[in-house]
């Protein structure tokens, strides 16, 4: 794709057109797959180049994996790089790189994202993934939220797909006003909670799955005060367990 000159995004797109697998499966593969290339080339010039050391750096914003956050600002020989282990791509859509790393270099800058503008900025070259975190991120609650958004969005995306499915015109109506709800008010959150399981409930009495007919018989194993559970309760005692689980009938209308 390099050769060709076109983006992983319009290869996908024909990629997926070719074999039948689905887009972003395609740009996946060929994201993944274009970022090895590049950095296998960047390796074979350092080699070339006599460069001993190399510096790992990952991508300066909130959607960096773990692995390539701790990697950060490492110092690898070059003749002992691995790529998924010490060089990237570390994993699919890596976006980390590296640079020549030299004994008496003096910094320069690197680029980072500005959580609050998401444009690039420049910050020193020795700032490390951790401090740059801790100074631009974790002060900042704004990019904590989208940090968390970001990091469980393929689980939320399905806990609101179900949230939708239940409760219809009563659920959030974007994804992104559902994660805030759920990242943001607590309370608001704890309701919708409950309005989902009631609302599960109640589909689940109304639909046919839920047989609505009492067997007498069958019931009455449950019914304190019945031979039936006389003998249900005897056969629980005689294996020292608790049971059975029972219904009794009394005229109150709540608990009593
Ligand atoms: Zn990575």
């Amino acid at each position: 794709m390099i050769v060709q000159g076109k983006t992983p995004k319009t290869l996908a797109e024909d990629f997926s057109k070719a074999f039948g697998t689905k887009e972003y499966e395609a740009y996946r593969l060929l994201q993944t797959e274009s970022a090895f290339m590049m950095e296998q080339g960047t390796l074979a010039a350092y080699k070339e180049d006599g460069v001993d050391k190399y510096q790992f750096l990952a991508t300066l914003d909130t959607r960096t994996s773990d692995i390539c956050r701790d990697t950060d600002g490492e110092i690898f020989e070059v003749s002992k790089a691995v790529t998924g282990v010490n060089y990237p791509p570390l994993h699919v859509f890596c976006r980390s790189t590296t640079v020549p790393y030299y004994e008496d270099s003096t910094g320069g800058t690197r680029a980072a994202r500005d959580p609050e503008t998401g444009k690039t900025v420049k910050v020193p070259g020795d700032l490390s993934y951790k401090d740059w975190y801790k100074q631009y991120i974790e002060s900042n609650p704004e990019a904590v939220l989208a940090e968390k958004k970001w990091k469980n969005r393929y689980a939320d995306r399905k806990q609101f797909e179900e949230y939708k499915a239940v409760l219809g015109a009563d659920a959030p109506k974007s994804f992104d006003s559902f994660q805030n709800l759920k990242y943001n008010d607590i309370e608001k959150w704890k309701e919708l909670q409950a309005a989902y399981k009631i609302q599960n409930i109640r589909n689940r009495i109304r639909s046919d799955s839920q047989s609505k007919i009492i067997y007498i018989g069958q019931q009455n194993k449950h019914i304190v005060g019945t031979n039936e559970y006389k003998q249900y309760a005897q056969q629980f005692a005689n294996i020292k367990q608790f049971g059975p689980s029972r219904l009794e009938i009394s005229n109150c209308r709540y608990s009593c």
